[in-house]
């Protein structure tokens, strides 16, 4: 941008005065006389471009010729002369100006210049044009005094904020421009100054000279100031961008060039090569096989080649540290003795019989093969706290193999397992790798938790990724996206864990062994409380082991009233609670007791919260006790039955599913082609509502197995017969009323006895598992094996 005032700048600071000198020789010459029609004559010149305005003195150039000639005319005369400008569609704009020039420079090129002064705008009437001349008549347009308006005053106060901002940001205007529009009160003529600081384009500058309202001259020339500011912001907005990044760019190699210089100094030579030396020895010593050595090469050399404070460096970097930290060819011995497994899991468990015998067997014909043949991976399924993860830990230890172990619950995306690609900003390996890293070794024992609560979306489908971590076929060759090189996971020793079947992947699940964790019965948990807690707890509490002793009775009475579990997971958190309470005691001096009586757990662990289950109390018409199994092991239920008066719908709430609707119009069918002999009225059934409803717990697989538990809760609704609430009942039931074999029986008996029930009914067709049920269970509660529901009827409702 040309700065219009340069000229006037280089003589003088001070812009209002030399602008007032230099222009005192050009207020010498006056404006040209009107006749009477308010007309003038002048002769003219033709400007390259719109060059000045009125009140604005420019330089002007001139060709020798016939302007050159009309101005020494005019200079000898003294007079002014007129300006026209040329303009494509009519050859000469319609408004005109008229000028004062200066005195003439002769230029070394042989042209000349002057300072030229706009007067006034006139409109052109008439071009007279000869050869050698050309002269016009114009009217003069009349200033009309306009009122300072509000209106007026706001586009003026406007203009000069504006001007006053683009001063600011602009260099090539100087900043008196600014003070000098603030002490112009004429609008017409602020819009000039400012229209000629700012160096609009010729057109907008004809627009300026063309707009004879002063109004509209303000608002098109605010209009103008708008837009210059915008170009302007923005110019900044990107020089200080640039100015940063140069400063980065500044400051880095600056700062790299003092880290040498301090290196330098300490005598340490420079780190960055020294890094690149250890990770090239770590390597030379590491026996890692030749293709993750050869990966390292590479990266180390690319590191090597790239500056040091570099983005990229710090990724290879990574890469590289993960790389070298991983155990490639690191492996545990096995200690294959079968005596040996034996004793520790021995030693760490109690009972778990089968499951022990089990992984002996695993255990054996691992040691007798050299090469391994394909063994299905092991799944230990059951409600938490039954020892699961602990007898993994047991075999990793009677192994001698590290122990890993993540938890799946909740995964949802496949670069969990399997990492994400390098090129994600903080990529890492999958957690597969990242828990062989923590292990240290290739083949640890690996426990995969909860696989049956792993979920999938849109980001891939997690389980494919295990299936080929788990499938020998696959698994020497894993593939983590983040590593790259294939990781040999076919030693690794995987066992995962579930509470149920139910959601684990078919896929999956097909290359599992189930080995069960049915939960405890009361003997078992108090043994395993003697035996294991509660000298775990004194032990992580820093107590010694022979103090304070745990009475029978009161972990007996810890189970009823403080846990309600088919593991020893809350037993276990109890007993921990009280040995904290007596470790204070003991480090505040104060006398601590030698036996935990039943009476004093009240006073160390509240009151208590299950109550054992009262039968007597508890009978009624339309309650019937259900027998149903959970994650968490069995659950007892009750199923209740009211009838309303109403229109024959079955309604039914409660936490059910489909299957549980199924079972209750069944079990309805079946009471309505036996009315008769059930003594019930067959109209009643189209006044009436049934509603059942099943307060919560079951999951919803396990519906049918409630039918003849919902079947006796409707007889005795309709029937008005009360039911005899301490029998618990399972079993699936047929339109003819047959019983049908449920599943989870040994999870059902132990909550029944948990419960307090003394009588529970089952399914003939599953009289075979009674032979898995301990002696003591079958002696305590009465197991009625029934085919028909007729004799559910006769043993759970009054007559
Ligand atoms: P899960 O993995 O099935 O949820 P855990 O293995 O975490 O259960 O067991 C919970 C607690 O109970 C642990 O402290 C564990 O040592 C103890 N435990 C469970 N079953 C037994 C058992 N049969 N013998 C000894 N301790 C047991």
């Amino acid at each position: 941008m040309v700065n219009p005032y340069k000229e006037y700048l280089n003589q003088d600071d001070d812009f209002s005065a030399s602008l007032y000198q230099r222009t005192e020789e050009l207020n010498q010459i006056d404006n040209a006389k009107p006749d009477a029609e308010g007309k003038i004559q002048l002769s003219a010149i033709v400007l390259d471009h719109a060059i000045t305005l009125p009140h604005m003195v420019s330089p002007l150039f001139i060709n020798p010729g016939r302007d050159l000639f009309a101005i020494q005319q005019a200079q000898e005369n003294s007079e002014t002369i007129i300006g026209i400008i040329p303009e494509e569609k009519a050859g000469f704009m319609e408004i005109c100006l008229e000028l004062a020039v200066g005195r003439l420079l002769e230029l070394p090129d042989g042209n000349y210049s002057a300072l030229v002064q706009g007067r006034r705008r006139l409109k052109v009437e008439r071009i007279i044009e000869t050869a050698n001349s050309i002269s016009v008549q114009a009217y003069i347009l009349e200033k009309k005094e306009i009122p300072l308006d509000n209106h007026l005053r706001a586009l003026m106060k406007t203009a000069r904020l504006l001007f006053e901002q683009v001063v600011q940001l602009d260099s090539a205007i100087p900043e008196e421009a600014h003070l000098f529009s603030m002490n112009i009160d004429d609008p017409g003529w602020l819009a000039d100054m400012i229209a000629t600081a700012i160096s609009p384009s010729n057109e907008q500058r004809m627009e300026i000279i063309a707009t004879i309202d002063e109004k509209e001259r303000l608002a098109y020339l605010n209009q103008l100031l708008a837009e210059e500011l915008d170009v302007l912001e923005l110019e900044e907005e990107i020089q200080s961008r640039v100015q940063n990044e140069v400063d980065r760019g500044q400051r880095e190699v600056y700062l790299r060039e003092q880290i040498k210089a301090i290196q330098l100094e300490l005598g340490e030579g420079d780190l960055w090569e020294q890094e690149i030396r250890e990770y090239q020895d770590r390597l030379e010593k590491s026996g890692f096989p030749e293709n993750v050595k050869s990966t390292i090469q590479a990266e180390i050399k690319k590191m090597s080649l790239n500056p040091v404070l570099s983005p990229e460096s710090g990724i290879i970097r990574n890469y590289i540290d993960w790389l070298v930290s991983l155990p490639w060819g690191k492996k545990s011995e096995d200690n294959l003795s079968i005596r040996h497994a034996e004793k520790v899991l021995k030693k760490n468990h109690y009972g778990l019989n089968k499951a022990k015998e089990r992984i002996l067997e695993y255990l054996a014909v691992r040691s007798l093969q050299t090469n391994h043949i394909r063994q299905p991976v092991l799944c230990f399924i059951g409600p938490p706290g039954t020892g699961k993860s602990s007898l993994g830990r047991s075999i990793a230890e009677s192994l001698g193999r590290k122990f890993a172990r993540i938890s799946l619950g909740g995964i949802r995306d496949e670069a969990e397992i399997r990492g994400h690609r390098r090129t994600y900003i903080s990529a890492l390996p999958g957690r597969i790798i990242q828990t062989i890293k923590t292990a240290g070794t290739r083949n640890p024992l690996f426990m995969l938790d909860e696989i049956d609560k792993m979920g999938f979306d849109f980001r891939g489908d997690p389980s494919s990724a295990l299936l080929e971590v788990l499938d020998q076929e696959q698994n020497s060759e894993f593939s983590d996206h983040y590593l790259e090189i294939p990781f040999d996971l076919s030693d690794v020793l995987f066992i995962t864990t579930a509470n149920s079947t139910e959601n684990i992947p078919p896929a999956l699940l097909d290359r599992l062994e189930m080995i069960e964790f049915p939960g405890y019965i009361e003997e078992e948990k108090i043994e395993i409380a003697k035996q294991f807690l509660i000298l775990k707890q004194k032990h992580e509490n820093g107590l010694i082991t022979d103090e304070t002793h745990f009475k029978i009775e009161a972990i007996t009475r810890i189970i009823h009233e403080y846990t309600y579990e088919a593991g020893v997971r809350n037993l276990e958190r109890e007993i921990g609670r009280i040995c904290r309470k007596i470790a204070k005691l003991k480090s505040l001096q104060k006398p601590v007791p030698e036996v935990i009586e039943p009476d004093m757990l009240e006073k160390y662990l509240g009151p208590p919260q299950f109550f054992s289950f009262n039968a007597e109390t508890d009978d009624g018409v339309g309650v019937s006790t259900a027998i149903a199994w959970t994650e968490n092991g069995g659950e007892i239920m009750p199923v209740e039955v009211l009838i309303m008066e109403g229109k024959g719908n079955l309604q039914i709430t409660g936490k059910i599913g489909d299957m549980m609707q199924e079972s209750a119009q069944a079990a309805l069918s079946y009471i309505k082609s036996r009315s008769e002999e059930f003594d019930i009225d067959m109209d009643i059934y189209e006044k009436i509502d049934i509603h059942l409803h099943i307060p919560e717990g079951a999951i919803e697989k396990d519906g049918p197995s409630a039918g003849i538990t919902i079947c006796t809760a409707m007889i005795s609704a309709l029937t008005k017969r009360k039911v005899r609430m301490n029998i618990g009942m399972t079993g699936e039931l047929t339109l003819r009323g047959r019983i049908l074999q449920v599943g989870g029986l040994k999870e059902k008996i132990y909550a029944a006895r948990r419960a307090g029930l003394k009588k529970i009914i089952i399914p003939k067709k599953n009289e075979k598992d009674l032979a898995e049920i301990p002696s003591k269970v079958k002696k305590e509660l009465k197991i009625v094996c029934a085919e028909h529901i007729d004799q559910v009827i006769k043993l759970a409702l009054y007559p």
